[in-house]
């Protein structure tokens, strides 16, 4: 067993911080939070991890990145999706997802996930087989929590010619959910970019493998209005964009499901992401930078959407989800400007960040007795003046203001996470 002590703050439910001022956390051994007390019991004398005055938070979850984007993170932003994934993406990835350069970008982005509090993650890498693999090692080597999906496409989006044919993109996706299907913290997830690169008939067979190796799936939908154009000229037959994929058996109910962006969302899709339990990976500050338009979170948080929050990058130009969380209250408050309604709150966003989507990895992202301990130590001090506030202040300021300089130390299942190597 391991005892941690400091300002425990974490969001069991999304209105308000449960705060715990300097108090004990117990750990079991296979490193899930056991209980919370005031005091030490009588007697005690197990060895205390003191983090006495800073704050102990739960880790963040990054529902949604596109690892081989990352050098182009920052760039070309002065074009929408579309042109932007032509112009710039694809050339870029391609670039990126080379054997020679493959390595190197995902000691980047699996450093400075470490180094943003990032501890779980959900990857939506290239085509390529290889990459992924790469990847999916190096993230199990690092000791982070993360899902990882090869991209299947079998049908031309900009290209001459499809990546792949149905069969070789089935056998590719299968190789690798075979190859970690026990691995417990590095997992594969199903993964297409959106219906207009892959078939029916693959996305069909998608939904049969993710079933056989309860893995879940994951798309894009509804980010950008000429996409959604685009998407339902290619299915005459759907009445809205969502149905694309439910049609398949990929949108929720026996298949985990989540739906990146979903911006532009009409009333029945709303209702169908919510009856279907489908997660919705929330991507402010990507939304924000190529135009896309600002999602209802106030709206789905009231309808009981399961929602969790994204960097997207490289469309979104920081893997730091302080920052993320900070930009989607200011878009909330934006559109509640427009709209009149109420904006969300930070508690709100911060829940969204944790235990929201969090939840896609199990019990994760709370420090409530049977959840994982996997905390972030914040040393705020640099943030406040020398009078004092409340800890509520603290973690307010901490996350508006705060950034990856005041996080001290970083634990998964009770273990410290250290630096990665590679970097250092
Ligand atoms: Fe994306």
């Amino acid at each position: 067993m391991k005892i941690f002590k400091g300002n425990i703050v974490h969001t069991p439910t999304k209105d308000t911080f449960e705060i715990f001022e300097n108090q004990y956390i117990f750990v079991s051994e296979d490193g899930l939070v056991q209980e919370i007390r005031k005091e030490l019991p009588q007697g005690m004398e197990q060895e205390v991890i003191d983090y006495t005055d800073k704050l102990l938070i739960p880790a963040y979850t990054d529902l949604h990145l596109h690892p081989f984007q990352y050098p182009l993170i920052g760039n070309g932003y002065d074009r929408e999706l579309l042109e932007w994934c032509y112009r710039y993406c694809a050339p870029a990835e391609m670039l990126s997802a080379e054997e020679a350069t493959e390595r190197k970008v995902c000691q980047a982005v699996i450093h400075d996930l470490w180094k943003y509090g990032s501890l779980h993650s959900v990857h939506f890498p290239t085509v390529s087989e290889h990459n992924v693999d790469t990847l999916m090692q190096m993230l199990d080597e690092s000791g982070m929590f993360a899902y990882v999906g090869k991209s299947q496409d079998d049908l031309a989006l900009f290209a001459e010619n499809a990546d792949e044919t149905t069969e070789e993109s089935m056998q590719a996706a299968l190789r690798l959910a075979g190859k970690y299907k026990d691995s417990r913290r590095v997992r594969y997830i199903f993964t297409v970019g959106w219906s207009l690169d892959a078939s029916d008939d693959l996305m069909r067979q998608i939904h049969d493998a993710a079933l056989m190796y309860q893995a879940p799936f994951q798309a894009h939908l509804d980010e950008n209005r000429t996409e959604i154009k685009w998407i339902l000229e290619r299915h005459p037959e759907c009445r809205n964009y969502a149905e694309t994929y439910e049609k398949c058996g990929v949108f929720g109910k026996e298949v985990k499901t989540v739906m990146e962006h979903c911006i532009h969302t009409t009333e029945e899709e709303i209702a169908m992401m919510r009856d279907n339990g489908v997660y919705v990976a929330h991507c402010i500050h990507s939304n924000l930078d190529i135009m896309s338009g600002i999602m209802q979170l106030r709206r789905y948080i009231d309808e009981g959407i399961r929602v969790g929050i994204g960097s997207d990058i490289s469309a979104g130009h920081t893997l730091n989800l302080t920052d993320c969380m900070r930009a989607a209250v200011q878009a909330s408050k934006m559109l509640a400007v427009r709209t009149g309604k109420l904006p969300v709150s930070m508690e709100e966003v911060f829940y969204l960040a944790t235990k929201g989507g969090g939840s896609f990895f199990g019990k994760v992202g709370s420090f409530e007795p049977g959840y994982q301990f996997d905390a972030l130590v914040i040393d705020d001090s640099s943030l406040s003046l020398p009078i004092q506030y409340t800890i509520k202040e603290r973690m307010e300021r901490y996350l508006y203001c705060g950034d990856d300089r005041q996080i001290i130390a970083r634990y998964v299942l009770g273990e410290e996470i250290r630096e990665p190597a590679y970097i250092a």
